[in-house]
């Protein structure tokens, strides 16, 4: 099962698929969490991407074709895995149909005003990437991981400013993959607004016929 899960940021792709990924057992591979990873292990690639991650602008092509197609050729994708955050651009996806099998998209649509709320309110928990929300999907204890207690933070681009920044580079670069897999009869609609939950059944009830 070769899986891409598009939309905005804020759509809840990486909670969704964090889900699916367990109930397959395929590796969830977030492109935003290996950056950030790294940035926060302060290696060369860190470095490199640090300041393109704050501003809310995209990390070039081919750096990060680069790293996605070396994680795809690791063991644990053999029996399939879900991209979250890849492809973001129509370069990307080009290069993803050379060294990938993938026949379903889903595509996680939300309106503006929900994302901003969303993301304002997201909490994280740095190691592991566990996300929250303040209202929505809030921590047992205000403020802390469920699984380590350790303390939650806000991400540096979920400020107001980047989240605008990210949305609008979203509808400039990310939103014409709608078309480019609609074209290959790949693209299932999910609308992201109802609770986790419904939509994980809904999300369910495509894969399941995918
Ligand atoms: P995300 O966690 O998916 O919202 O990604 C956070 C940030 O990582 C983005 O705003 C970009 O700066 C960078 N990033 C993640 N995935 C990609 C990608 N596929 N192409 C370019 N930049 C990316």
């Amino acid at each position: 099962m070769q899986l891409i899960f598009l939309g905005p940021p804020g759509a809840g792709k990486g909670t969704m698929a964090t889900r699916v990924a367990e109930d397959h057992d395929i590796p969830h591979i977030s492109t935003g969490d290996i950056f950030r990873y790294n940035i926060n292990n302060q290696t060369e690639l860190g470095l490199q991407v640090k300041s393109i991650l704050d501003s809310g602008e995209l990390v070039p092509d081919d750096l990060t074709i680069d790293l996605v197609r070396d994680r795809l050729s690791q063991e644990d994708c053999a029996n399939g895995f879900i991209l979250d955050g890849f492809p973001r651009t129509i370069a990307q996806a080009e290069a993803l149909q050379s060294f990938s099998n993938i026949l379903c998209v889903l595509n996680f649509s939300i309106p503006d005003e929900i994302i901003v709320k969303r993301l304002s309110g997201r909490r994280v928990h740095k190691t592991s990437g566990r996300t929250y929300h303040v209202l929505h999907n809030p921590p047992k204890v205000p403020g802390k991981d469920d699984v380590t207690g350790e303390e939650l933070i806000v991400r540096s681009d979920d400020q107001v400013d980047s989240i605008r920044k990210r949305l609008a580079v979203y509808y400039e670069q990310t939103a014409p993959l709608k078309e480019f897999y609609r074209n290959k009869g790949m693209l299932h609609e999910i609308d992201a607004t109802p609770s986790p939950e419904e939509v994980y059944e809904s999300m369910k009830k495509i894969l399941k016929d995918a």
